[in-house]
């Protein structure tokens, strides 16, 4: 169960619950600010449409909560909304605009360098979101100067032995996957009387794949008359606590790795220029 403001993570890790001169004060050298971004849109008739952005906010308090007291990584306040604009024909869909979300992002990346701050990590946990953030990463990188980091928490696939092979393919809203995370996170907000399961019609097809190979543009009306694309029968919160638990484990040491990265690193500075001096 997760409940927001509640706990060590937001007491502790919260960067605007102190003050303008503990922010100042704190060192800033090695610290990592995260910026969470999620959706409001629907998720089938069973879920809330706040899914995205309540299982990005759970799962960063569970992963901080297991980190080291003293690990400088802060969390900022979550922008909620996304781009949803795939989701538009179902009601209750609240989506930014491409151009708003990079500008929104910009605008805080801005801030945050301005407050001294040199490290911000996106973390991703709409779908929809994921295009424009890869973007909007480098965009920051360009105009702030701050090192950048992008993470979609589907991406680490910590779930795939867990369900089946067509949820793997197809299960991409709210199917299985978020339904089952949910019933860990929320139980009260998820409608177990209503789970059902929608796959689209695309065995016929080799090359054209859901999210990969070729693709085809789509809103989700064009795949899904329920909303969902998943089997959310299969969800229980057993298995999504269990997501829950494995994502934290991954990603509270990718968080380590990233606090510790200096792009200044990277470059191999010795290699002779062909023809240069
Ligand atoms: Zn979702």
């Amino acid at each position: 169960m997760f409940q927001r403001y509640e706990g060590k993570v937001w007491e502790d890790k919260f960067l605007p619950r102190l003050s303008y001169r503990q922010i100042r004060e704190l060192p800033k050298e090695q610290a990592l600010l995260i910026l969470p971004i999620g959706a409001v849109e629907q998720h089938g008739d069973h879920m809330p449409v706040m899914t995205d952005s309540l299982i990005g906010e759970a799962v960063l308090t569970r992963t901080m909560e297991q980190m080291d007291d003293d690990s400088p990584i802060w969390l900022l306040p979550p922008i909620s909304y996304g781009k949803s604009n795939e989701h538009l024909d179902f009601p209750g869909t609240i989506s930014l605009s491409a151009s708003t979300l990079e500008n929104i992002i910009l605008d805080i990346a801005r801030s945050v360098k301005q407050a001294g701050f040199r490290r911000l990590l996106l973390f991703n946990t709409h779908g929809g979101n994921a295009d424009l953030l890869n973007m909007a990463a480098r965009e920051v990188r360009i105009q702030t100067g701050l090192m950048v980091f992008y993470i979609s928490a589907g991406s680490l696939q910590t779930a795939d032995d867990l369900l089946d092979a067509d949820e793997k393919e197809y299960g991409i809203h709210a199917g299985d996957y978020e339904t089952s995370l949910l019933l860990a996170i929320k139980p009260g907000w998820v409608h177990t009387d209503r789970l059902v399961k929608e796959m689209p019609n695309m065995a016929q097809y080799d090359f054209l794949t859901m999210e990969g190979k070729i693709r085809f543009a789509w809103v989700m009306s064009d795949l899904s008359s329920s909303g969902v694309l998943g089997d959310a029968t299969k969800a229980t919160a057993d298995k999504g606590e269990l997501i829950l638990q494995r994502i934290a484990d991954a990603l509270s040491q990718a968080l380590e790795e990233v606090r510790r990265f200096e792009i200044t690193d990277v470059k191999q500075g010795k290699v002779p220029v062909p023809n240069g001096d």
